[in-house]
């Protein structure tokens, strides 16, 4: 009888623990063990680019690559996980509610931005989180020239300072100035609580983001606490009112909602914690990666953090390791020590850092050859191409 493999979730961790799986499976000839991915769409949405222009084409369809490496694609949403009868209830297409079986059950079902932490922000803000509320936002920019010039027209407040809010903040001078007219002034301000720029990074980034911040015109307003987000623009806590027609929200991401249906520790943003083979504790049959898993990077109490870098590695070795417990053979600890950032900041150039300490390596136009290699080619999915996929699937070679 076959045994299973069940992934939900085919995002950047989701498609890379399929290969993965896989891969060892083929590397041990066992065709009797069936991959399957159970997600909304087969397609890899390419979330790290939302900021930018076009949005509809950031994404990858999966279904080639699948059929190439001999994964099964079922399309549903999970709703249900029924931990004790190892078995996943899901929507289908035709909106019915159904059972999938899982000998492994691999957990790969990111994270979504929290809208509720603040009076408003659900109903007036945008967001970049999803491809569906990043095409809203696109969309809304590019008709702002054609809307009666005011103050609020020409003001985009982007609601957080962290790296998701610095790209977004840092592309729009150039785009808004396209669309509102050369002549115009477009002001793009960043609402931070903290009372610095970036205050859990290191000097040395926190500079460049300055230096880019001053250059492009991007206004901060830093130790500002938003109180309510309304059809006006944004409320502070001290009472002041921000005129915006467009208020981006960026703050408070949470692992996807269905962490919370295993009784096992997670941490403050709802991620699972799991143990070096990447298995939540007391539940052999389930593992979790990417977004929702907390899992450290190494013997020096760095922790895996909500990015794509973590998730593609994270996928790869979960992967290898649900098959390696069907198959028997020795499962491989969790391991990524290297760390970099590369952040884009728009008409300036990017920023490159190196290492948990983010010593600056690259910045401007070279940084920004790298970022775009690095959001364009390398976090792709590999060819439909059962060899090469297999190989960029081994958790142990040198990729990303
Ligand atoms: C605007 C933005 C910019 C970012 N910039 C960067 C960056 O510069 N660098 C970086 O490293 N990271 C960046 N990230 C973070 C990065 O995108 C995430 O860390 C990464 O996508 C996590 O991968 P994942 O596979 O865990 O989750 P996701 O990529 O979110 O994939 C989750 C998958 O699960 C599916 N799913 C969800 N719910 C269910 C369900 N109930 N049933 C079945 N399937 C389900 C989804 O459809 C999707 O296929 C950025 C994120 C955003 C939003």
């Amino acid at each position: 009888m076959k045994q299973k493999i069940l992934i939900l979730g085919a995002g950047f961790a989701g498609m890379w623990a399929a290969l993965s799986a896989a891969r060892l499976a083929a590397m041990h000839e066992r065709s009797d063990i069936e991959i399957v991915v159970l997600a909304p769409q087969p397609e890899l949405r390419v979330r790290p680019r939302f900021y930018e222009e076009k949005v509809e084409t950031l994404v990858s369809p999966l279904l080639p690559l699948f059929e190439a490496t001999g994964v099964k694609f079922v399309q549903g949403e999970a709703q249900r996980i029924d931990a004790e009868g190892q078995c996943v209830w899901y929507r289908n297409a035709k909106n019915e509610s159904t059972p999938e079986h899982y000998d492994r059950l691999v957990l790969a079902t990111g994270s979504h931005l929290r809208r509720d932490l603040v009076k408003g922000a659900a109903k007036h803000a945008f967001d970049l989180d999803q491809l569906e509320s990043a095409l809203r936002l696109e969309q809304h920019i590019s008709q702002l020239g054609e809307q009666p010039e005011t103050g609020a027209r020409n003001t985009v407040i982007v609601c957080g300072g962290g790296f998701t809010g610095i790209e977004v903040a840092t592309e729009l001078p150039h785009r808004l100035r396209q669309i509102l007219g050369e002549g115009s002034t477009p002001r793009v301000i960043v609402i931070e609580r903290g009372n610095v720029i970036g205050g859990r990074w290191s000097e040395e980034l926190r500079e460049v983001i300055r230096e880019a911040s001053d250059e492009l015109g991007v206004e901060w307003r830093l130790g500002a606490e938003i109180a309510e987000v309304n059809g006006q623009g944004i409320v502070l806590a001290d009472g002041e009112v921000i005129e915006s027609n467009t208020v981006i929200w960026t703050v408070g991401v949470q692992a996807n909602e269905l962490t919370q249906q295993i009784s096992a520790e997670r941490d403050a943003q709802g991620r699972l914690h799991v143990n070096e083979f990447l298995q939540v504790p007391g539940y052999d049959a389930i593992f979790a990666t990417g977004d929702v898993a907390r899992a450290a990077t190494d013997d020096k109490g760095n922790v895996a953090l909500m990015t794509c870098q973590h998730a593609i590695m994270l996928g790869r070795f979960v992967g290898h390791n649900a098959a390696a417990s069907l198959l028997g053979v020795e499962p491989l600890t969790y391991r990524q020590v290297n760390y970099v950032t590369c952040l884009d900041l728009g008409g300036w150039g990017a920023v490159y850092t190196e290492g948990w300490e983010q010593e600056v390596k690259l910045t401007r136009a070279e940084a920004k050859k790298l970022k775009l290699s690095i959001t364009s080619e390398l976090i792709y999915p590999p060819k439909a191409d059962r060899k090469i996929a297999f190989e960029t699937a081994d958790p142990l070679a040198a990729f990303v």
